[in-house]
């Protein structure tokens, strides 16, 4: 009998690009689907400023190419591998063997670049499950424009569902992180428990959901947990800065609203769809408008309409939101009213404008045009780009315009790790998606490094952490 076995492809000693296969017998699960964050080559993704990309339709044999995801010939479209020399890959891997299994299914934990980007490469017949929220964030990010599609079926799944692959089942727990839908995993294989907790924070709207998460992994036992550890410096006695909660920030954003004069920016990542929605709300008890770029409103939009769990019912659902006609391109269907620049400039003190880097453009007109001279505020929020960007700051600058920070990040402070660690108390904890995981104060719990590209059956992590 082949026993349970962890392959690890991505997310070794690097931030992001988690890829994991957990397999026994003819089954197996890979979680996440996305690239390193310090990979040569980054998903292009429009929160982003030019970054260096892939080029146009040469972008699976690149990644393949270049080891920034697993050889792995089941996982991906043979449409789009056309033509490429397999042997060649693996040779990357140094023409390493890995285990074998009938059946590969995906498993996204949520839909950020870094566990996503290769999702519109993937085989049409692969099974690929992922929380139903984050199915309603991808359909809305397709619409938005902000990734390609998939030709896979993604069959969503609710919170806590346990789907049953024969060989082992994996529960759907969702967490909090700063993507909507977020979900980590608790594996069963009748004789190994493993948990992976997905990018995490303390910090969010829903500590209660890590809670949670804690307890069920304590109920079930569990022997090896792969968290992340994002936030995690090099010395790991090095003070690491305490974020805001969620609470917090959107109370902070409510004050700069109400005690704006001049127009509102508000620069944040439409991934986050309960941010979204607060904000959304906080801005019409002000009595301001939403205004929104083009693409966001396609993303907000799209999401709801496939039905967003976590929104069920907010009031944010039924407030008009109006789309900016300059951000508004060719083949786009805009189902919101539109409005002009010149229209939003004539009254700056009626709207909030959930713009999108790089339209800084924008502010000429809307700073120049129109009667006030009040002040405008600028706020980024948890936003690739940020307030001291050579470019924004030119532009804040040149218009006194205020510019405010309002950001907690997704991921868990080290302490928070710890103390996870601690109340789950597995028999060993591997910290994926980290620069340095050595620096993780696992609290007694013995820690496991695996390599890039390593195979390491369940027990021998075990085995390994009972020093045997
Ligand atoms: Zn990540
Ligand atoms: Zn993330």
């Amino acid at each position: 009998m082949q026993e349970g076995k962890l392959t690890f492809f991505g997310g070794v000693a690097k931030s992001g690009g988690v890829q994991v296969l957990y397999g026994k017998e003819k089954q197996a699960v890979m979680f996440d689907f996305g690239v390193e964050h310090s990979s040569l080559l980054f998903p292009k993704q429009v929160t982003l400023h030019d970054p260096v990309g892939a080029t146009p339709g040469r972008e699976l044999r690149q990644y393949l190419l270049s080891g920034m995801t697993a050889p792995l010939f089941e996982l991906y479209d043979e449409e789009q591998m056309r033509g490429l020399n397999w042997a060649k890959v693996r040779s990357i891997w140094g023409d390493a063997e890995f285990p074998q299994y009938e059946q590969i299914s995906l498993f996204i934990s949520h839909m950020h670049t870094d566990h996503m980007a290769l999702l519109p490469y993937a085989n049409p017949n692969l099974p690929v499950y992922t929380n139903h929220d984050s199915y309603a964030l991808f359909k809305g990010m397709v619409a938005g424009g902000h990734t390609a599609d998939t030709k896979a079926k993604i069959q969503p799944c609710d919170d806590l569902s346990v789907i049953d692959l024969g060989e082992f089942t994996m529960q759907v727990v969702e967490t909090d992180h700063n993507a909507t839908g977020a979900s980590g995993l608790i594996i069963d294989d009748g004789t190994h428990t493993i948990a992976y907790t997905c990018d995490w924070r303390r910090q969010g709207k829903h500590p209660e959901k890590i809670d949670r998460f804690i307890e069920l992994c304590r109920e079930k036992q569990i022997d090896v947990l792969i968290t992340e550890g994002t936030r995690l410096q090099e010395d790991p006695a090095a003070e690491v800065p305490v974020q805001m909660t969620e609470d917090e920030l959107l109370s902070r954003f409510s004050d700069i609203v109400s005690g704006a004069e001049g127009l509102v920016y508000l620069q944040m990542s439409p991934r986050d769809l309960e941010r979204m929605a607060n904000m959304i709300m906080i801005a019409a008890e002000q009595g301001r408008k939403v205004v929104m770029e083009a693409s966001q409103a396609l993303i907000w939009h799209a999401a709801n309409e496939a039905g967003v769990r976590i929104l069920e019912g907010h009031p944010a659902l039924k407030e008009q939101i109006v789309v900016v006609d300059a951000t508004v391109q060719e083949g786009m269907e805009i189902p919101y009213d539109i409005i002009s620049l010149e229209e939003m400039a004539e009254h700056k003190d009626a709207f909030v404008y959930f713009y999108k880097f790089p339209d800084l453009a924008h502010i000429i007109e809307l700073e120049t045009l129109g009667s006030s001279k009040a002040k405008s505020h600028f706020i980024q929020s948890d936003y690739a780009v940020k307030l001291n960007h050579k470019d924004v700051a030119k532009f804040l600058n040149a218009y006194n315009i205020e510019g405010q920070a309002l950001s907690n990040g997704g991921h868990a402070h080290p302490d928070a790790i710890a103390d996870l660690i601690e109340r789950i108390s597995p028999k060993a904890v591997i910290t994926l998606h980290s620069k340095f995981p050595q620096s993780q104060n696992t609290r007694g719990v013995k820690a496991y490094y695996p390599e890039k590209g390593e195979t390491v059956s369940v027990s021998s992590i075990i085995a390994a952490a009972a020093g045997v």
